[in-house]
This record gives structure tokens, sequence and C-alpha cells, in this order.
């Protein structure tokens, strides 16, 4: 390694690596960056624990605007991947007609309670007052998160980027214009830091120097379950307008989840077997699934912006320390967009067309940093 790397991409995650794959494409090389995750296997927490679905009508409008991006860009990759990266995936919102009022945006189609039972039959006994009808979204998409962090893996790799796994970041002082970082049990002098530490990036960007964003990590479960009677193939994902649950195909069973939002600290997070099987109770009081069992369950989580928005951008009382965090569950959606803005960032510092100037004034930690006026 050269004795001054230029960019430290701390975290090992789906933000992480589509940022040292695309920083790498930038520059038409990989060389002085250097990625470091702080378990053995990337993609450990949360982007090893989604629902794998990018839902481009999901989100405040900054979130809607990386999402169509990130979208069009993994259902036409360049290069092709060996497999699929995104294919359709449609999503239905469900709930009473205020709940539907409330989530209307543009790109969703509005479905009668016939048109949504024909949709959906399973959906055939909900009580109408608390399923009036639906909000279709033809344009979501699945995506293979797998699939996905070894496409990205593979790029940085292949263009010299340097991965270490098992490799925490656990210390560092300042050095010259950069700082002196402790990784993994070696030390890495560097000029500039990506803190794209999920749960833990206020706590890593503190190392740094940084004042906490105040990021807050958000407990949140999905579950596989068995069904008496398979879904369709092409049967949308289905989502409750008030949040209380979803659930999508999975081969003969289901993906489900209660769509908690439990604080939690940084952690590997467990799930709660009562949440699952409250949730498959209620499933089955709802709609005629009749899930029969819970196969297996996860939980991550999902660390969330005081304002809910996602953040990229160089901390303004740091310099040289960029955020790319608080992307809540919005985190595979807004992936390649928020790579791309955050490697121009890094680069001439000119946003592209993936972001559009009002998107990256929203993602922007200075709204954090900006003392409000006494009234
Ligand atoms: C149940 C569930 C369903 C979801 N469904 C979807 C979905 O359908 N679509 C969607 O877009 N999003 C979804 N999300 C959200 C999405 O998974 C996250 O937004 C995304 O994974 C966050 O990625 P990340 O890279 O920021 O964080 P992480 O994947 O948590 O990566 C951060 C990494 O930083 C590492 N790290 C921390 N501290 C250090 C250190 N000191 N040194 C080195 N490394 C460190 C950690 O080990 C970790 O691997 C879902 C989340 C959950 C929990």
């Amino acid at each position: 390694m050269d004795p001054v790397q230029d960019v430290l991409i701390i975290g090992g995650g789906i933000a992480g690596l589509s940022l040292a794959s695309a920083l790498a494409e930038r520059r038409g090389s990989g060389a002085g960056i250097v990625l470091a995750e702080a378990e053995p296997a990337l993609a450990h927490h949360t982007s090893g624990r989604s629902a794998e679905q990018l839902i481009p009508s999901y989100g405040p409008a900054p979130v809607r605007e990386l999402t169509a991006a990130t979208v069009a860009g993994l259902l036409d990759p360049s290069p092709a991947p060996p497999r699929p990266l995104a294919w359709p995936s449609r999503m239905v919102l469900v709930g009473t007609a205020a709940g539907l009022r409330a989530e209307a945006v543009p790109g969703l189609r509005q479905l009668s309670r016939p048109a949504l039972v024909e949709l959906c039959p399973e959906l055939a006994s909900s009580p109408p007052e608390e399923v009036a009808g639906g909000l279709l979204d033809d344009t979501s998409v699945r995506t293979d998160a797998g699939a996905l962090v070894a496409w990205h893996r593979a790029r940085a790799a292949a263009a010299g980027v340097r991965i270490l796994t098992g490799a925490p970041v656990t210390a560092a002082a300042p050095d010259g214009e950069g700082w002196r970082a402790a990784v993994g049990g070696q030390e890495v002098r560097v000029r500039r830091v990506v803190v794209a530490a999920g749960a833990w990036a206020d706590e890593v960007a503190g190392r740094f120097g940084a004042a906490p964003l105040g990021l807050r990590p958000l407990r949140r479960t999905a579950a596989l379950v068995r069904l008496a009677k398979p879904l369709a193939p092409d049967h949308p994902m289905v989502v409750a307008a008030d949040s209380g649950w979803y659930y999508r195909r999975a081969g003969d069973g289901a993906l489900v989840s209660p769509s908690e939002a439990v604080p939690s600290e940084p952690c590997d997070a467990q799930p709660v077997r009562e949440d699952v099987e409250d949730l498959v109770a209620r499933l089955n009081t709802v709609t005629s699934l009749g899930a029969t069992g819970i196969e297996r369950a996860w939980t991550g989580l999902r660390t969330e912006s005081p304002d809910g928005v996602p953040v990229c951008g160089f901390d303004p009382e740091v310099p040289g320390l960029l955020w790319l965090a608080g992307q809540s569950g919005y985190g595979f959606q807004t992936s390649t967009a928020m790579a791309r803005a955050a490697a121009d960032l890094l680069g001439d510092g000119a946003v592209g067309p993936w972001c559009s100037r009002e998107t990256a004034a929203a993602l922007d930690p200075v709204r954090f940093r900006t003392e409000q006026p006494l009234s």
C-alpha cells in the first residue's frame, strides 16, 4: 500500500460497497481506495437482512428520485452481470380510504376494492373498513441483495480497491490534512474518510472528530412463513398503508414483516419470536393466506436520520469526512444513485444527472449543523 491512501470507506454493507465500485469506475482505477469492514464477512448486518424490494413510489421526494435512478441502472447494468440484479415485481399498498389518501404520490394507480381483490384474492375476506382499496406501483422491482453485493465487490476489487474484512476501524488521530486510522490492527494513513457504517455511523464519525447527526437505529424483522396454498408467481407485494405489515411471495411460502420500528443500540439485532407469531395471527385474520408456520426469522437495524432523509455529503465541521448514512428502509433502492453522488462529491464536487441539485441539498449533512434562529 502507498504510505497515504486517498479514501478510506468504513463499512462493507451496500452503501460502502456501491460507493467503492462507483468511485473506482469514476476514476478508472481503485488505487488509493481502501474499504474496511469490521465483520469477517461483507453485508453481515442490515444489508444481509433486507426485503430486497425497490419501490419508486416509497419514501420522501429525494428518496423517490434516487430510487428511480437506481432502478433504471439496476435493470440495465453495464457491463451485464452473471446474474440479473433486478426484475419487475409489483407492489400494492392497501388500507383505509384515509390511509391511502395520505400515501398517494405520482406513479401509484388507484384500485377499487373489487379491482384489488381480483389482483389479490386472499384479501376478499378482509374487513372492508380496513381494506377499502389499493394503490398499485407497477414500476417496483425486486433485487437480489447477494448478487448485488457480489457484483459491487467484484467490480471494486478488479479495479484495485483494497477490501479489508475483519478490520474494524477502532481509532483515528489527525495527521496533516488527514488521519492515521487503526484498521483491524494495522495503521492506515488517509486523506479522506467515508462513514458508511450503518447503525454505527455516529459512533464511527466521532472517532474522526465529527459531532453525531442524531442517527437512530430502528429494529425491523422479516420472516419466511409457510402457506397453505402458494401465491401466484406474479402476485404483487402487499403492504399495509398504516405500516402494520407486509407480505410477498417467496417460493411456496411468503416473506412477511410486522414493519416494526423499535429503537435499538447499534448491535447484531435479533428477532423477537412473539412479534412474528403475532404477525402471523394478524395476517390470518385479515387475509386468507393461511400462514401455517415460521421457517426463519431475522432482524436488522434501519438507521434513520432526524428528518428521515438519508445523508450524503461532507461534514461542514470536519473537512475530508463524508457521511453516507441514514438510509433507513431505502438503502438498496437508493444505493446506485447515492453512491454515484458520493463519488462525484469525492471527485470534482459536481453531482451528476443521477441526483438533482435539490436532492443533493436535501442529502447534505449541513442541514443538521445550521443553528436555528431563536424565536
Ligand atoms: C427487515 C428489513 C427489510 C428491509 N427491506 C428493504 C428493502 O426492501 N429495500 C431497501 O432499499 N432497503 C431495505 N431495508 C433497508 C436496507 O437494508 C438498509 O438501508 C441498508 O442495508 C443499509 O446499508 P448500509 O451499508 O448503510 O448498512 P449496513 O449493511 O449495516 O453496513 C454497515 C457496515 O458497517 C460496518 N461497520 C460498523 N462499524 C464499523 C467500524 N468501526 N469499522 C468497520 N466497519 C464498521 C458494519 O459491520 C456493517 O457491515 C430493509 C432493512 C430491514 C432491516
